[in-house]
């Protein structure tokens, strides 16, 4: 701990660092960053600096207002995008509440406990997102606009999608982020970046900074980039589909040569956990009223809790691990969307998971039909139940969670459920283009 922070101080003093940002997340996944001078890093990393979280969403409820960040040395780095003169640096922070104890509504905290709690139990947690996102035009909310008409993995020389791609892929490289994979999605201005493998931790902190990337990168060459998870009627929405791998020490304990799909009894009984809670936490792995119209709108995004192989209709696929890699051995969580927290979700498919280890969950049979083809009784007979349709429901099925109230913690529980109705309340209270299309002249 010592030897990072005396890394960091140094290397602020021999890079030039002129500001530091330390960088946290409110409950709803949205960046939070306050500048800081050089002189006070060393603060920030013994006593912490003290900031006001009543003006934070969730952070902290008005009469335990002020909150300490502390910041963590082993995620510094320098920003690319601020440029080489006057550099600015960042790192990740930690709340705590004034007398030292971990702020309950620190989703990287919430995070933190869930993996201890894995740890307990031998476990490690690891994940690698791809992320999907539009790039669009400009900001005009009026009338978005994607920067092009290509289509998946269409190769457009000079386009704009690939020269972003290309800058976005070198400045997450330049921050420490390694990226996997990136090409151009399905729908028009759709893209997608994969990252590494890593500790969910490091993920969820790698995506934040993913995002915040891309979204520099993106006003650099003049367009717009969004999360929105469905921007546009008729096109494939933006999904975060997720892969899973739980390690014991070294082994990958979701590997077995004989097991089917080379997946053990652990990753299988993971996998029944995920599918036996998945409705309760779909209003944390796709929070906005708009989650539900890509998750219901086909386009390869889940509506029904199922799994599969190479079924793209299923809600969770197990990729076939190579004989020879064991370490890859893996299942995609595919119901997660681009505009989520990571850090909350993370840590509702974790807890889904270990209960179904727990518990000794039974897996319920393959899903090997296109399930978006099968009719409602069909559905029925095969026991492949919807996700819930809308926020509504899902805060419904939220409500009744005991996992997601332990996993999240009680403050973290009542304030996101609380903000989550706000938002259906107000979208309820709407009169839409549809309703007066089909009724204002014929009724
Ligand atoms: N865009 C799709 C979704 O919303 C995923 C497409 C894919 O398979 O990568 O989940
Ligand atoms: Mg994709
Ligand atoms: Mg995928």
């Amino acid at each position: 701990m010592d030897k990072q922070r005396d890394f960091v101080l140094r290397t602020i003093e021999e890079r030039g660092v002129k500001f530091v940002r330390l960088w946290f997340t409110d409950v709803l996944g949205t960046l939070k960053s306050v500048a800081i001078a050089p002189a006070e890093v060393e603060g920030a990393f013994t006593e912490g600096l003290g900031i006001d979280g009543s003006s934070i969403e969730g952070l902290s409820r008005s009469s335990e207002a002020d909150v300490i960040a502390k910041a963590d040395p082993s995620t510094f780095q320098i920003l690319p995008w601020r440029g080489e003169v006057d550099p600015t640096a960042r790192m990740f922070c930690d709340i705590s509440t004034p007398d030292g104890q971990p702020a309950a509504a620190d989703p990287r905290h919430v995070l933190k406990r869930t993996l201890a709690k894995a740890a307990d139990r031998g476990f490690s947690f690891y994940t690698h997102p791809e992320c999907e996102f539009y790039l669009l035009k400009s900001a005009d909310v009026a009338n978005p606009q994607p920067v092009d008409r290509a289509g998946y993995f269409d190769n457009v020389p000079g386009g704009t999608a690939h020269d972003f791609r290309r800058a976005s892929v070198r400045m997450l490289e330049d921050i420490g982020i390694s990226v996997e994979f990136s090409h151009h999605e399905a729908g028009p201005g759709q893209n997608e970046i994969d990252l590494r493998y890593a500790d969910a931790l490091s993920t969820a902190d790698n995506i934040m900074t993913f995002r915040t990337v891309v979204k520099e990168v993106a006003q650099s060459e003049g367009v717009y980039a969004t999360f929105m998870p469905k921007p546009f009627e008729g096109q494939p929405g933006s999904g975060m589909h997720t892969h899973l791998s739980l390690f014991e020490g070294e082994r990958n304990a979701f590997y077995d040569a004989s097991g089917q799909y080379r997946l053990s009894k652990i990753g299988r009984q993971f996998m029944a956990g995920l599918l036996h809670h998945a409705p309760e936490f779909t209003a944390v792995t796709n929070q906005y009223v708009n989650s539900y119209k890509r998750m219901w709108s086909g386009d390869e995004a889940p509506s029904y809790v199922s799994w599969g192989h190479n079924n793209r209709s299923a809600l969770v696929r197990v990729p076939l691990s190579k004989p020879n890699k064991a370490q890859s051995a893996r299942i995609e969580y595919r119901g997660l969307d681009s505009a989520a927290n990571p850090y909350l979700a993370f840590s509702v498919l974790l807890a889904a998971g270990l209960k179904g280890i727990e518990e000794g969950y039974d897996l319920p049979d393959e899903a090997v039909d296109d399930i978006w083809q099968l009719t409602d009784k069909e559905r029925r007979a095969l026991g492949f139940t919807p996700l819930p349709a809308s926020l509504d429901r899902a805060i419904g099925a939220m409500e009744e969670s005991e996992l997601v109230a332990e996993t999240l913690g009680e403050q973290v529980f009542s304030y996101f459920l609380r903000n989550k109705r706000e938002d259906w309340t107000r979208y309820r209270a709407q009169v839409t283009r549809v309703e007066l299309e089909s009724n204002l002249l014929t009724l």
